[in-house]
């Protein structure tokens, strides 16, 4: 990466992150900026408009590599606007849960983010899609897409964590587990009441170790259905997962594959994608493999919980 081969576009979600996260992304640009490149700071009016402007700079010669600052709604698009580009994409993690940059390694460093750029590390991410709309992490169906539609119904501007609080304990005691069936790579697999998680990143909200074998780079998608009927049940299942046990229950089943059909004879199931409300079911789920560049620190790993605690407190 050199300044004279092209300018860095910077796509932002003005909207997105506490200010600490702004600073974080005003640091960089002054970093850029000081380095010699050109910096264009382009901002989003909507979550279409991030993939329009992803599109207009994939197109252009003149852009060398894209920058994006925004939650993961934001990343999701930029990401789709580039598929079949060779012009790697940084993520500057300014939303809530940030799970595609956590997964990356990005915390909320500038010197993480400053040594990414400077060591110009690039691997192949699988983006997938559902319904034909891309999605870059993970994707709920049953007890956290309800959660969600509650999140977004009171939803004014940016939410933080502790607007989930109100929305999960009025999901937990109201919550009706309708019967779902998955297909997955042409065989059923599950059919039954339940939740259902399908995605490509190993952590989920909080930093939950749900998909632990997912591999943003596998050709894969990861499937983790959750056998549960009962309150109880629900909680017996947070627990195995907060330990990391419950690929090893009898009452979850967790296979890996390319296509995933979810169906329901009840149109009562909410469906969430990257924390944002998902289509109505059935749902067709598929992966492009190596669908574009994404810049990460070397040999990264993904954020754990506690870090994503503290960085929620801090
Ligand atoms: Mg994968």
């Amino acid at each position: 990466m050199k300044p004279e081969n092209g300018y860095i576009a910077l796509i932002a979600n003005p909207k997105s992150g506490a200010s600490s996260r702004k600073r974080l992304r005003r640091s960089f640009q002054q970093y850029l900026r000081a380095q010699g490149y050109e910096v264009r700071f382009l901002k989003t009016q909507s979550l279409g408009h991030a993939c329009d402007l992803a599109i207009q700079v994939h197109q252009d010669p003149e852009c060398q590599m894209v920058v994006v600052a925004g939650g993961d709604g934001t990343v999701r698009e930029v990401a789709h606007g580039l598929v079949g580009s060779d012009k790697p994409l940084m993520i500057i993690p300014s939303g809530t849960e940030n799970l595609l940059a956590s997964e990356l390694g990005f915390g909320d460093k500038l010197s993480t983010l400053i040594q990414t750029f400077e060591a110009g590390y690039t691997r192949p991410l699988d983006l997938c899609t559902i319904n034909g709309k891309c999605f870059t992490c993970v994707s709920g169906f049953g007890f956290d897409g309800e959660v969600m539609d509650r999140v977004t119904k009171m939803r004014d501007g940016h939410i933080d964590y502790f607007d989930y609080a109100s929305p999960l304990w009025q999901t937990f005691w109201s919550h009706t587990f309708h019967p779902i069936h998955v297909e997955l790579d042409g065989q059923v697999i599950f059919n039954g009441p339940g939740m259902v998680i399908v995605g490509n990143v190993t952590r989920y909200a909080l930093g939950l170790y749900v998909l632990r074998h997912a591999d943003v780079s596998d050709g894969l998608l990861d499937v983790c259905v959750l056998k549960c009927q009962y309150r109880p049940h629900l909680l017996k299942h947070y627990l195995t997962i907060l330990f990391k046990r419950h690929t090893r229950c009898s009452d979850v089943i967790y296979q890996q594959g390319k296509h995933v059909k979810i169906t329901s004879p009840s149109k009562k199931i909410k469906t969430q994608v990257d924390g944002d409300p998902g289509p109505p079911l059935p749902a067709d789920i598929n992966v492009t493999p190596g669908a574009i560049l994404v810049m990460v620190p070397q040999e990264y790993k993904p954020e754990g919980t506690w870090r994503r605690l503290l960085r929620l407190l801090g």
